[in-house]
């Protein structure tokens, strides 16, 4: 039985204060929630509070990216021991925001899963496709590719591989798939997963759903027994809407 995970991307938003005082909010009042495992990933510059702010709670912290190197001359960049220091237990790496606007490649973040599966932190590997790609019939093309080419290699800690299913037209844009167009893709997912790792590593993985994820549509989503959870950006930046989303109702 695979246990749902609700992630809050929030992505260039929140200051360290702003951080700390949601961070704080979550932690009271997500307390009672034993049967949803629950992380945020704020930015950088506030993982250092909202560390300290999730204490000693059910709320696990991550970041939004890292470096695929440990240390070096990389200015700008953060390395995935900054990250564990802190107490990271997940990195999303390859959003699609990282791939449009900083160019960020599948061999790029194949080197990058490498990295944060060999320093045991998890990734939250996202993968979609664009508006285009779907309307023209080639979203399972791409899907594919993207998974061969970003897992190429990878075997040992494959299980601690998250996915995350985020077609790029619903990112940000009020845009949700249907619970049957996200379900048809994360059965896709799971059956390439057969195919090229195990059946075990299969039925195991966790698949998440994520594109304008929202209290009014997670329900329906969430009733989707291929879907293993939400990956929000928007509606984790409001303390009762990511409450909701983590205390979804299961029909
Ligand atoms: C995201 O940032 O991964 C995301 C899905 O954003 P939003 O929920 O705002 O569409």
């Amino acid at each position: 039985m695979r246990k749902h995970l609700i992630t809050g991307n929030w992505k260039m938003y929140k200051t360290p204060k702003q951080a700390k005082e949601l961070a704080q909010q979550l932690k009271t009042d997500l307390a009672d929630v034993k049967d949803v495992d629950i992380a945020i990933c704020p930015p950088f510059t506030a993982l250092p509070v909202v560390a300290e702010a999730i204490k000693g709670s059910n709320i696990e912290l991550g970041a939004q990216n890292m470096h695929y190197e440990t240390k070096g001359a990389f200015t700008g960049e953060i390395s995935p021991e900054f990250l564990l220091e802190l107490g990271c237990k997940y990195v999303i790496l390859g959003h699609s925001e990282r791939r449009q606007y900083f160019n960020e490649t599948d061999e790029l973040i194949n080197k990058k899963l490498m990295t944060a599966l060999k320093m045991n932190i998890s990734p939250i590997f996202c993968i979609g496709e664009k508006l285009s790609e779907r309307e023209s019939g080639k979203t399972f093309d791409i899907i594919k590719s993207q998974l061969n080419n970003g897992l190429a290699g990878i075997k040992e800690g494959i299980d601690k591989i998250i996915i995350a299913y985020e077609p790029i037209w619903a990112i940000g844009t009020g845009k949700t798939a249907t619970p049957k167009q996200a379900a048809e893709v994360h059965e896709y997912i799971r059956d390439w997963l057969k195919k090229n790792c195990s059946l075990k590593v299969a039925e195991e993985k966790r698949i998440l759903y994520g594109g304008s994820v929202k209290p009014d549509n997670i329900d329906e989503l969430m009733a989707e027994k291929e879907l293993d959870g939400a990956l929000v950006g928007g509606a984790s930046l409001e303390a009762l809407s990511f409450i909701r989303l983590v205390k979804f109702q299961k029909v």
